[in-house]
């Protein structure tokens, strides 16, 4: 794989590319992005349009880079969750439909329309104040309207989107660009909820369709729903957690293989022998058992490997798994290499500067974010975005 520093690093405002500068990175691997999307090609109908999620800087991946690799392998849309998210793209030049996910405060209207964002609506006085906004500006702006058919979170119940659409679909200030609802448990083995949600789904969408209105774009699988339910795909499936490798639970894994995009890298910033039985790192939670070396890697909490994972996790060089050992620090952690040669177990020839894999492959060894989530005791969509938010980013082709 062939690194590119020059333009193919997101340096966060900063002058110098990542692993110059500091010795811990997160690599995305831009044909692992583009292989899940192929495959999600593939399993989709040839009309289903697939819209790339990029909320949470592409879940920690990068947004901008993210939705440009997306775009150019089938993508037709983007979504993001805040006005934020959605100017920082067109900043960067993309001019692909950008949809807001959540309905944002009404005090930022003004910057959906000059930017042409495309709001998800399902409060009544935002609609209206959208519709008069853009009148005023002799414009009409686009909307999807969300149903809400269980997640109980944000969007018109489904038996009132007749109603709600009765009274803004009059507005020459708004266009109803498409109709979509969120599966609560699309990723769960009982599929029970799912089925509800899309029975009220249907019925929101007959009622809509009754009233002599087009919906649109009908959406509403995630990735978990894409994967497991043909039914769902409608004319367009909303996908994230998968395009960048990761399975949203266990349920969908057996049925599609992914490649993780995401790894994350740092290397050795200082290695040494450390006597038996002193401590290591702060309350000194682990002491040395003699013949050992301790090698320090300049990546810690703050940079997103919980400290929960203190003791408990493992890293790679060289295609071996070494434990890490005491308390993880906010900006470093520390992890033993046992110099015991035996046999079997040569004694490693470990260096500084070595790099190690904290997520990633190694060789045939492997520690997914899966791995290091059932540790933590969270999902992988949760470690991605805390990767991506001090860690700067090397792209590879
Ligand atoms: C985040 C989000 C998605 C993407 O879900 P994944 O499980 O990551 O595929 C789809 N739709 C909505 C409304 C979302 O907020």
């Amino acid at each position: 794989m062939q690194r590119n520093l020059e333009d193919g690093v997101v340096q966060k405002n900063r002058e110098f590319a990542a692993p110059e500068r500091r010795w811990a990175w997160v690599e995305i691997d831009r044909e692992a992005i583009r292989y899940n999307l192929k495959r999600f090609r593939k399993h989709l109908g040839p009309d289903v349009k697939i819209m790339a999620v990029v909320k949470a800087d592409g879940y920690g991946h990068g947004a901008a880079e993210c939705a440009r690799t997306a775009l150019a392998t089938g993508a037709s849309m983007l979504g993001v969750s805040s006005v934020d998210e959605g100017i920082e793209l067109r900043r960067v030049g993309i001019a692909a439909p950008v949809v807001i996910l959540a309905e944002p405060p009404q005090e930022a209207i003004p910057l959906i329309l000059q930017y042409q964002l495309i709001p998800a609506v399902y409060n009544m006085d935002f609609a209206l104040a959208l519709g008069e906004t853009a009148d005023a500006m002799g414009r009409v702006s686009p909307y999807h309207l969300k149903v809400d058919t269980g997640m109980n979170r944000v969007g018109v119940h489904y038996s009132d989107a007749g109603d709600f659409l009765r009274t803004i679909n009059f507005h020459r200030g708004l266009e109803l660009q498409g109709v979509f609802t969120h599966f609560a448990t699309a990723d769960d083995v009982d599929t029970f909820i799912f089925k509800q949600q899309m029975g009220r789904f249907e019925e929101a969408l007959s009622t809509i369709r009754y009233m002599g209105v087009d919906p649109g774009i009908i959406h509403a699988a995630n990735t978990a729903a894409m994967i497991r339910y043909k039914q769902a795909h409608y004319h367009m499936v909303r996908v994230g957690i998968g395009m960048y490798g990761l399975h949203p639970s266990e349920v969908t894994r057996p049925i599609m293989e992914l490649r993780p995009a995401m790894s994350v890298r740092a290397r050795i910033s200082y290695l040494k022998s450390v006597p038996v039985g002193e401590g290591v790192s702060y309350s000194h939670t682990y002491r040395s058992p003699g013949s050992v070396l301790i090698a320090t890697l300049p990546i810690g909490y703050g940079d997103g490997i919980s400290r929960v994972l203190s003791n408990r996790m493992d890293v790679l060089v060289g295609g071996k798994r070494y434990p890490q050992v005491g308390n993880i620090c906010m900006d470093m952690l520390m992890f033993e290499v046992n110099q015991r040669a035996s046999a079997l177990n040569p004694r490693p020839a470990i260096e500084m500067g070595d790099e190690v894999v904290l997520v990633g492959r190694s060789g045939n060894e492997q520690i997914t974010l899966d791995e290091m989530a059932r540790i933590v005791g969270t999902i992988n969509y949760e470690l991605a975005c805390r990767f991506g938010l001090r860690l700067d980013r090397v792209f590879v082709e």
